[in-house]
């Protein structure tokens, strides 16, 4: 550095004045200027020793900086020689022995002497002292040295904002040049630069370089700070974006460990395989399906269904089969112990087994069990399963309208299954069980295709040793299944269906046969069932009776099992609570005084028929489902103009049986006595009651003309007399269906007389011999023979005597109370 003493002219003068004898602190790396005020911190013992002589002085010290800062112990040639005089403000002593110490710089002086004190550096030093004046060149050389500043104390975040302050009102650029670079973070050899620089102008233009170069540095600074925050938020974005992939990756190995579990289930499906008897066909199909699944993703939904499909396979019984129990003595003691009665459909079923035991193979018709609901047609079935030894598996199909149901869908269908035989044969686990395919007849068709078809060729012996289910795919066979069918009537069966099975039925039984099974079945079943024992409840012979007769009304005995089983769990419930109250055995005997306490009033009315004979009501004899029922019709007439009313919801048929017994009674007026015009001022309304439930059928046509002669010659009709016939219009009676059931439902009613087409005389072979005894079943062939019967006349060949009107119309048919005796419910 060059260093130029000034040649001023004070300089010569001040020689002998400024000339001043004070210690000298050596900086190690900072420059003060004067007007600077700095703390200092300061370790070094020679250096406290100054500050300490300053310290008792006059507290002024000169601070000058080494030239090198890394050494320790400056000798003299090492120190610049111009620096800062100084007062010390304040002297702080640390803790740690440093000194704490706030000098503010007072003007530049410059080493002469060093003075020889070892303890610190004590000098001569001359105090220079500058003088300025303003002119415009200095002027403009302030404006823009302040306002450089200004930009860098903006710039740069570590300038104090009182910096600018400082120089309000600093005229002297020498003044202004100092302050300004004690602020600038620029090298301490620069610094020491302008400290020796003396000339006020130079230093200022010095500075203001300075104060520029900084700027720049600054903005560039603030330019490469920009572009690393964007850099660094851009890293982020990478580290985002790795941290997603990493998520993906440890799915990925998520998956791949799944990958692993599905390793194990694939070699337990290959286990199950190799253990697995299946047909060839299916064997092929699983392995196949089993190479597919390998190569699928274990989550995906086609793995799904695959290994759906091969569990499938799988579970279904392909060999496995019981062997049959053949003793024909042992089934048929199975039978009767499972069942009452049932005799012919009990022989049928016996044969079946006899010839199945000598065939083998049977190739026989599938048998089919018709009947009303609740006579035992499931449980034959699986007495017929007992009694062979095989598994028992039932599958109704009332309601069943989809082919798919029966064969399944295609495995392309989401969801797909198999059909309800595959599943069916699933459960039973065996490939020969009894099959019970429930309500045959209860099978609807649509636009989905027809169930039936489907159902022919499970039941067709010569096709079902290779029934192919849609969602399988391979043929199963069904040969060794034995299927027995059931329905509630024939004429809902598809005649093709029909043909395929050999009919038994079961008609229902009488109120005697209803007991028996009540004391020997149902009562040991229900009382099984709810925990109870003979020493716990009994059922009198009345009590059943009772039950029979007011609180059922059925062909069969579902209804009556209900009832026994809800008696016996209030029954249970009582003997619990006995029990636990006395801790001994608490009998029950139940009577026919107790039942309505067990299960309410009467539901029907039993014995108590009309209560009268009456005019225009006529008991019919009707053919439903559930066996055979009492249809009542009533007639009144009113006075009107020929119209005939017909009320009840019947259904086609029997409106226009209605309508032909109307026409058969007006072509017969003469003969019966009525005005030959009688109708013209008449209504005739025909009702059936419980007009809620619509009937429909070809046997009313007697009933409602020997109903409407009734109302019309107001003579009433034998109350227990029942009758079931179609009429023609000339009065011939022609045969009709379920003589049997209708019988048999009149006898329920205890109806003494039936009056029956004579051409159903050959059906009366099939009614029990007891029902027989106690109704007494006249055959008409006419509706003459009929009125007869049926009309409450004291002589009733007077009945079709021709006698002409005796008095006008209107005087003999006005009007006409309807029938008040009430109407039994059922
Ligand atoms: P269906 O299939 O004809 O509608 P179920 O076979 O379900 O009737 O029979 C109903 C109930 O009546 C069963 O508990 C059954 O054991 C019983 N049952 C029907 N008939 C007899 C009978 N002859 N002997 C013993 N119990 C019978």
């Amino acid at each position: 550095m060059i260093f130029r003493l000034p040649k001023s002219r004070g300089a010569a003068e001040g020689d002998k004045r400024n000339l001043l004898t004070v210690p000298m602190l050596p900086l190690r790396d900072i420059v003060i200027f004067p007007h600077m005020v700095v703390p200092l911190f300061i370790g070094r013992e020679r250096s406290i020793h100054a500050l300490e002589f300053a310290m008792g002085q006059e507290k002024h010290i000169l601070l000058c900086t080494q030239k090198d800062p890394r050494k320790d112990e400056p000798r003299e040639g090492e120190i610049h020689r111009l620096g800062t005089l100084a007062a010390i403000l304040q002297l702080l002593r640390l803790p740690d022995g440093t000194v704490k110490v706030l000098v503010e710089g007072k003007s530049r002086a410059i080493t002469r002497h060093f003075l020889p004190i070892s303890q610190f550096f004590q000098v001569e030093a001359e105090e220079l002292l500058e003088s300025w004046e303003i002119t415009p060149e200095t002027e403009a050389l302030r404006r823009t040295a302040i306002a450089g500043f200004e930009t860098y104390t903006k710039l740069n975040k570590k300038v104090p904002q009182e910096a600018m302050q400082s120089l309000v009102g600093v005229d002297d650029p020498g003044r202004l040049a100092d302050t300004i670079a004690g602020h600038l973070s620029i090298k301490a050899d620069e610094k020491q630069g302008l400290l020796e620089t003396l000339d006020a102008s130079r230093r200022l233009e010095q500075v203001l370089g300075y104060v520029n170069r900084e700027n720049e540095i600054l903005q560039i600074e603030s330019r490469i700070k920009n572009r690393v925050k964007n850099r660094v938020k851009k890293q982020m974005e990478k580290t985002q974006r790795e941290y997603y992939l990493n998520e993906q990756m440890r799915a990925i190995q998520k998956e791949m460990g799944e990958k692993e579990d599905l390793k194990g289930e694939i070699q337990e499906l290959e286990r199950r395989i190799r253990r697995k008897k299946m047909s060839g066909e299916a064997t092929g199909k699983v392995k196949h399906e089993l190479k597919k699944l390998k190569l699928m993703s274990p989550m995906s939904a086609e793995a799904t269904v695959s290994r759906n499909y091969i569990d499938w396979l799988l579970s279904l019984p392909w060999q496995e089969k019981t062997r049959d129990k053949h003793g024909l003595e042992e089934a048929e003691r199975i039978l009767e112990e499972d069942h009452y009665g049932l005799e012919k459909p009990k022989e049928r079923i016996l044969e079946h087994l006899a010839v199945q035991s000598l065939v083998k193979k049977m190739k026989g018709p599938i048998l089919c069990l018709v009947g009303p609901p609740g006579v035992g047609k499931t449980s034959l079935a699986k007495s017929v399963a007992r009694a062979m030894g095989r598994n028992f598996v039932r599958l109704s199909l009332g309601g069943v309208r989809d082919e798919a149901e029966i064969r399944g869908h295609r495995r392309t269908y989401i969801g797909a299954l198999p059909g309800k035989i595959i599943q069916s044969l699933k459960k039973a686990k065996t490939n020969n069980p009894v099959f019970c395919l429930d309500e045959v007849d209860k099978m609807s068709t649509d636009f989905r295709g027809d169930p039936s078809s489907a159902l022919l060729e499970v039941l067709d012996p010569e096709q079902n040793f290779a029934f192919n289910d849609h969602y399988l795919d391979v043929d199963y066979d069904l040969s060794e299944v034995m299927f027995i069918t059931t329905a509630n009537n024939l004429f809902s069966i598809p005649p093709p269906l029909q043909d395929r099975m050999e009919i038994i039925r079961l008609a229902g039984y009488t109120e005697v046969e209803k007991h028996l099974i009540a004391e020997q079945f149902l009562v040991p079943k229900q009382c099984l069932a709810n925990g109870l024992t003979k020493e716990n409840i009994q059922f009198s012979e009345n009590a059943i009776f009772t039950i029979i007769r007011q609180y059922t009304r059925e062909a069969g005995v579902r209804n009556l099992e209900r009832e026994i089983a809800s008696i016996s769990r209030k029954v249970a419930r009582e003997v619990a609570r006995e029990v636990a109250a006395k801790s001994k055995e608490h009998l029950v005997k139940v009577t026919s005084q107790m039942v309505p306490k067990f299960l309410g009033v009467p539901k029907y009315r039993f014995g108590r028929t009309e209560e009268a004979d009456e005019v225009g009501l006529t008991t019919g004899l009707a053919w439903t489902e559930f066996g055979g029922e009492l249809l009542h019709t009533e007639v009144v007439v009113l006075p009107g103009r020929g119209k005939l009313m017909i009320t009840g919801k019947l259904g086609e048929v029997m409106q226009e049986s209605a309508q032909a017994a109307l026409s058969y009674v007006r072509s017969k007026a003469e003969s019966l006595g009525l005005p030959s015009e009688f109708y013209r001022k008449l209504d005739i309304h025909v009702h059936v009651p419980e007009g809620a439930i619509p009937k429909d059928g070809p046997s009313a046509g007697i009933t409602i003309a020997t109903c409407i002669v009734s109302a019309l010659l107001k003579i009433p009709v034998h109350r227990n007399v029942a009758m079931t016939g179609e009429i023609t219009l000339r009065g011939r009676v022609l045969p009709i269906g379920g003589l049997k059931e209708k019988i048999m439902a009149a006898h329920r009613h205890q109806i003494k007389t039936v009056l029956i087409p004579q051409d159903n005389v050959k059906d009366i072979k099939e009614i029990p011999a007891r029902i027989l005894k106690a109704v007494d079943l006249v055959p008409v062939d006419h509706m003459d023979e009929v009125l007869k019967a049926a009309l409450v006349l004291d002589d009733p060949d007077s009945l079709f005597k021709p006698v002409p009107p005796l008095v006008a119309p209107d005087a003999v048919y006005g009007p006409v109370e309807p029938p008040t005796a009430e109407i039994q419910a059922h």
